[in-house]
Order: structure tokens, then C-alpha cells, then sequence
């Protein structure tokens, strides 16, 4: 370890000297923080090597004023036992403050070397015989900017230890109060209390932060909240509970009874703006678990915790942050509802391999848990913006377009002139204006003061003209020159190629959605209306059909539903799912058949199972041969194995179904096996008919 390293055994024989001081008197008696971690290096001095006896204390300062260091005996004797070599290490907060002026300073970081005396602080340890470490005690010492970041880390390290104690004082969340003895108790307010337990209660009977603001919003219960500012400020006040709110009591520690200290930090973007970050609680500076009276236990804050991490994961909360930029929906961040006026925003569902996006009007649920706007499926309106812009950028329309443009700019040409004129009429003016003033005598001084304001004037108005001329101009754009149009004509041509080429990436069909659509409004009513704004302003209204569910989108075509109602007469599920597979057939969503997608399809069409078609045929369950024959199913099991009954295997969990036996059968089926002789056993007659097979 390398500030170990820096100690042997030379230093642990001398004495270490711990120096204690307050500037002021009015200090020693506000800030006992700060002279709780100066006794608090006292351990570090005793945890690196020096006895208990040897490390003395020196604080005869506490109250002197640090002007000089002739005023401050303990610096003094300091300085002194320093200089004769007594002492191995000096321990102080914030070293440099051991000498208020840079002469105590150095002089002491001087004898310090000579000595062979260490010197340690919060920050570490230093031997000034080596440069680097005195050049830091240098620094430390001169830097003014370097003694305002201490005095903050001095503040800093005060609150924190404070803080580590559970005794600082900080802004308590809605349900808890101080008592008059500064201890955390629950709002003494009923109604409050009760507001926070039927919180609680509804997020460990629903396990959402939506469905408890639901649970409010729908029983029209009010929750309380604290004025944090104003004159106002303490205040409790009621209003309608929103997700956001829900989720800072689930997350508050406080309401388990526990202290916590330093949850988040000032974060400062780049653009300079600060922004408040909760960090992980790993990386919380306090945590005190059970330190006051809460609403809730630590386990089930623990609970909540693991089960809101398991919410975000599955609900994609921060889905927004995440890799949907990526995703293919092309309108992403353009399309406003066109029922509230609200963004909407875009979630994916997976269907297949393929993955499908959804446009939502989720606003008001994610903020109020009130209802879901609109929800109106992505596929086919990114399709159909697609067609548009693929049509819209025709080299007829375009060639339209240019010949609109030529237009106007023949019209912008005529305003120049214009405006040039105005210049040139202008400069006339200020010119003869300019002409009669030089002219008049100048003892004319009534004249001449007249004539002077007038070519004022006229200059005024000839700068203003040639302003305008010059800033009209220059916002006028220009023709497109030849080889401009020729660039531009044959991107046109290769449009729709890239368009709908799919290696195209979703990005750069954002990139060319960015440049030409302003933005989309959607309302999903019998048909989905989409209302295209293109930049520039122009608009068209598209219109298409609603999208079929998922259901109908992945119907299994009829030729193999008729196959499966046909392989149902002789097999089970999994059977039937085989046999179809064996002749390439695939599902409505393209995939192989399975068990489950058979009795799907089977559910869905109304088909009667294989077992449901044998027991019409009137084959018996186990049951209705075993009781009549006062025997045991184990039994007609084996005199299945014997041949004595024929039955079938009627589904996948492998039940059987049995053709009724003959009456000569079942008499010889009451006899046990051990009556029947071989002879017997050819006696009995072979099962009425073969189903099925
Ligand atoms: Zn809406």
C-alpha cells in the first residue's frame, strides 16, 4: 500500500500530533461536525502504526482567531515540536488550513522536511522530503481556487457524517412528520395515513403503479401532497394521484422506516442544463434501514422493489430510450392523435419473425392511468406514407414543381428590380440632400441646421433600403442551375428503387421521411384516417382499411382445415400434427404444426376431437366396462394386453377407449385370468368391428 509505504518505523517511535482548530468561537459552537472528524483522524493515525499514548492532541486554537500565527499558541508549539524532531506525522483536516497564510505554510512543509516529519489530511498522506508530495502541500497551501473546492468537501464531509448518523434533518415525503424532538413519526392526520395505506394495500393486491392510480382515478380518492416551496410551503394539499407520484412513494425508503442519504446527484448535461439522477442503491452514500416508524416493512419495500424492476423489464417503461430508433416503424416521433392532439408514440409487438409496430395515444394512461387513446396498428400506415412519397416523387411531379418554382422565381426577380430601384432612388435622394447642405453658408446656421437634419434622414432611409434589398435577396432562393436539375432528376428516377428496396435500411427511409413529411395525424374510426403534412405545408389525406387482428391475419386456409377434420377420424392432436408436417403443410403464421396449434384449430373451426368422435361411435371409457364387471381399470388394462378387449388410444395423454365386448366376453371378463384355460381364451369371439384405421 503506498501511503503505508511511506511510514517506518523511524516515524511510529516519534509522536503523532493531531492539530484541532475552529476559526472562531461562534465556530466551536455551530460546528462540532467539523471537529468530530478531526478527533475521527485520531483512529487513522492509531490504525496505522502509532500507540494509543503517543498520539497527542493539539488543540489549545479552538476559539482563536487564525490571523497570525503569533496568536495561536497550539500552532506554535506545533511548529516547535516539528523543528526539535518529535514529531512523525502532523494530522490535520484540510492541511493547508493547518497555517492560514502561505508564510506559516511553507515554513512548516519546510521544517516538516527537514525533519522527516509525514503529514496527513482526509486526502492522504505526504512526505515532504519527497517533490511531488511537496508540491502538492504547495498548491494546496496557494490555490485559492483549491481552498473554495476544500471548504466544499469540508461542508460536504460534515453533512455526510451527519448524514451517516441518520441525524440530518432533510425534506420528509407526504405521511411523515418530525415530532417536536426532531424524531420521524407518521402524520398524525388520519386521512393522510390512510391515503398512504391504501396505496400500499392496492399495490400488493394489483402489483402496478397503473393500476393503483387507476384504483384512485376510478373511486374518485384524492391523495395528499406537500406545498415544497412558497409561502405556502409545508402545506398539505389533495389532488388526483398520477403514475408518477405512485411510483416516488414506492420507491421512497422512508416509508419502510429507513434513513437514506445521497439517493441522487446533480447531473449536468452537455447543453449545461443540471438534471437530478437517481442512482442504484448500491451507490447510495447512507442507507439506515429501520431508523424510524414507516408505513411498510424493509421486506416488503425489498418486494416492491423486485417487483417494479420486473414491471419495467416487461412493460419496456424506458422502451422510449432504447433501441427503437432502430426499429422499423417509419413515422416514429412525427404522428399526433388526431382525437387529443397528443404525440403518439410507437411500441412493437413481435408476430412471427417479423416485427410489427403499433402507434399509441398513451399519454394520459402513462401519466393519469386514464384510458388508452387510440391504438392504431403501424404496418399498414407506413405502407401506405410509402406509396404517397413514392408517388408524390414522380419526375412528372417534380418537373411540375420546378416549373412552379420557375415561376415564382421570375415573380422574385421583378420584386429585386424593384426593391433595387428603391435603392438607387434612395441614394438620389440622400445624394442631392447631401448636395444642398454643402451649398448653404455656414453662418446660416438656422438653414444649415435644417438642411443637416434632412440629409440625416435621407441617409437613414438609404441604409434601410439597401438592408432590405440585401437581406430580401439573399433570402430568395436561386433556379436550380442544369447539372443541379440533372442530379437531380436521375435521384428522382431511383427513387421508388430505393424506396422499396429491402436493404434499405429503417433508418435512412426515416432519414428521407425526416426531409419531406412535417408530420401525421391518425384517427381510427371505421377506416384508419391519416392526414399527411408535408414540409412546406401541403397536405393529403390518405385513407385505409383497419387492419385484419391477429387471428385473421394468421387464418389457416381451409384446404387444410378440411384435412385436419379428415385426419381427426383416426388420430390424436399430436397424430394429426405429425401427418401434416409429413406433407409440408405449415400453420397461417408459416411455422410447423404442433400439438397445440392443431387443438387450436380445432377449438377455433369447432372440430370434435378424435376421442370425442370415437365416444360417438359408441366406444366405452374404462369406467363403463370396469363397474358393470365389478373389476378394477388395472384389469381391463391387462385384458386389453390380453386381447380380450380391443380398444384405441384416444389422445395425447393416453387414455383408451374400448369397443364394447360381446356378452360372451364379458362374462368370461368377470372370471379372473387364471380360470381361463388357452382353450377358452379361442372362445371368445374377436371385437364386432375395426374403427378407424
Ligand atoms: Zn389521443
Amino acid at each position: 500500500m503506498e501511503m503505508a509505504s511511506k511510514i517506518n518505523a523511524g516515524h511510529l517511535k516519534r509522536t503523532a500530533y493531531l492539530y484541532v482548530r475552529q476559526s472562531t468561537v461562534r465556530q466551536v459552537f455551530e460546528n462540532t461536525e467539523s471537529t468530530q472528524r478531526q478527533y475521527g483522524l485520531r483512529q487513522r493515525a492509531i490504525a496505522l502504526g502509532w500507540p494509543q499514548e503517543r498520539v497527542e492532541t493539539i488543540d489549545t486554537d479552538l476559539g482563536q482567531s487564525g490571523s497570525s500565527a503569533v496568536d495561536r499558541r497550539g500552532f506554535q508549539k506545533l511548529v516547535a515540536e516539528v523543528g526539535l524532531g518529535r514529531a512523525g506525522i502532523v494530522m490535520g483536516l484540510e492541511v493547508s488550513r493547518l497555517a492560514r497564510n502561505s508564510t506559516d505554510w511553507h515554513r512548516l512543509i519546510e521544517i516538516c522536511a527537514l525533519t522527516q516529519t509525514l503529514i496527513l489530511d482526509e486526502d492522504g498522506i505526504y512526505d515532504p522530503r519527497e517533490f511531488n508530495d511537496r508540491l502538492l502541500l504547495g498548491l494546496k497551501g496557494t490555490m485559492s481556487e483549491a481552498e473554495t473546492h476544500l471548504l466544499r468537501a469540508r461542508l460536504r464531509g460534515g453533512l455526510l457524517n451527519k448524514a451517516r448518523r441518520g441525524e440530518l434533518r432533510s425534506q420528509l415525503p407526504v405521511g411523515l412528520v418530525y415530532d417536536d424532538r426532531d424524531r420521524v413519526i407518521l402524520d398524525p392526520d388520519k386521512q393522510v395515513q390512510e391515503s398512504l395505506r391504501l396505496l400500499f394495500e392496492t399495490f400488493f393486491r394489483t402489483g402496478t403503479a397503473h393500476r393503483i392510480a387507476k384504483h384512485f382515478r376510478h373511486h374518485g380518492v384524492l391523495f395528499p401532497r406537500r406545498v415544497l416551496g412558497g409561502p405556502d410551503k409545508g402545506q398539505v394539499i389533495w389532488g388526483p394521484l398520477g403514475v408518477r407520484n405512485v411510483l416516488l412513494v414506492l420507491h421512497n425508503p422512508r416509508y419502510a422506516g429507513a434513513y437514506a442519504f445521497g439517493r441522487g446527484r446533480w447531473k449536468k448535461e452537455t447543453d449545461g442544463r443540471k438534471e437530478w439522477e437517481l442512482l442504484p442503491r448500491d451507490r447510495w452514500q447512507v442507507l439506515i434501514p429501520d431508523a424510524h416508524p414507516g408505513y411498510i416493512s424493509w421486506q416488503q419495500y425489498e418486494d416492491i422493489d423486485q417487483r417494479l424492476r420486473q414491471n419495467a423489464l416487461a412493460y419496456g417503461i424506458d422502451r422510449r430510450h432504447g433501441p427503437v430508433r432502430e426499429g422499423p416503424a417509419l413515422l416514429q416521433g412525427r404522428v399526433a392523435c388526431g382525437l387529443c392532439g397528443n404525440r403518439m408514440s410507437v411500441h412493437y409487438h413481435r408476430r412471427g419473425q417479423h416485427l410489427g409496430p403499433d402507434y399509441l395515444c398513451n399519454r394520459d394512461y402513462m401519466e393519469h392511468a386514464a384510458p388508452v387513446c387510440q391504438i392504431i396498428p403501424g404496418a399498414r400506415i407506413d405502407v401506405a406514407v410509402g406509396k404517397l412519397l413514392v408517388e408524390a416523387m414522380t419526375p412528372m411531379a417534380i418537373e411540375l414543381s420546378l416549373a412552379v418554382q420557375e415561376e415564382i422565381q421570375a415573380r422574385l426577380e421583378e420584386a429585386d428590380r424593384l426593391r433595387r430601384q428603391q435603392v438607387e432612388r434612395a441614394r438620389y435622394e440622400a445624394d442631392s440632400a447631401r448636395r444642398r447642405y454643402m451649398h448653404v453658408a455656414p453662418e446660416n446656421r438656422l438653414v444649415a441646421d435644417t438642411l443637416e437634419a434632412e440629409y440625416n434622414e435621407k441617409l437613414r432611409a438609404l441604409a434601410e433600403a439597401q438592408d432590405n434589398y440585401e437581406r430580401q435577396g439573399s433570402a430568395d432562393r436561386k433556379v436550380f442551375s442544369k447539372a443541379q436539375r440533372k442530379q437531380l432528376f436521375s435521384l428522382i428516377q431511383d427513387f421508388p428503387a430505393i424506396w422499396n428496396d429491402p436493404k434499405t435500411p429503417p433508418r435512412e427511409r426515416k432519414r428521407i421521411v425526416a426531409l419531406l413529411i412535417e408530420d401525421v395525424t391518425l384517427i381510427k374510426a371505421e377506416k384508419i384516417a391519416i392526414q399527411v403534412r408535408f414540409k412546406g405545408g401541403a397536405t393529403t389525406t390518405l385513407q385505409t382499411p383497419l387492419p385484419l387482428n391477429a387471428w385473421q391475419g394468421r387464418r389457416t386456409p381451409e384446404s387444410i382445415v378440411a384435412l385436419i377434420d379428415e385426419l381427426l377420424d383416426s388420430r390424436t392432436d399430436a397424430e394429426v400434427a405429425g401427418r401434416l408436417n409429413e406433407k409440408g403443410c405449415v400453420t397461417g403464421a408459416g411455422e410447423k404444426f404442433s400439438k397445440q396449434s392443431v387443438r387450436w384449430i380445432r377449438h377455433s373451426k369447432s372440430l370434435k376431437s378424435y376421442k370425442d368422435r370415437l365416444r360417438e361411435n359408441g366406444m366405452m371409457t374404462p369406467d363403463e366396462i370396469s363397474k358393470p364387471c365389478g373389476i378394477s381399470n388395472d384389469t381391463v388394462k391387462s385384458r386389453r394386453e390380453k386381447g380380450l378387449l380391443i380398444g384405441r388410444r384416444c389422445n395425447d395423454k393416453g387414455d383408451w377407449l374400448y369397443f364394447p365386448p360381446s356378452s360372451e366376453n364379458l362374462s368370461i371378463m368377470k372370471k379372473s385370468m387364471s380360470d381361463l384355460s388357452p382353450d377358452r381364451l379361442n372362445e371368445i369371439e374377436p371385437p364386432q368391428k375395426e374403427y378407424g384405421v
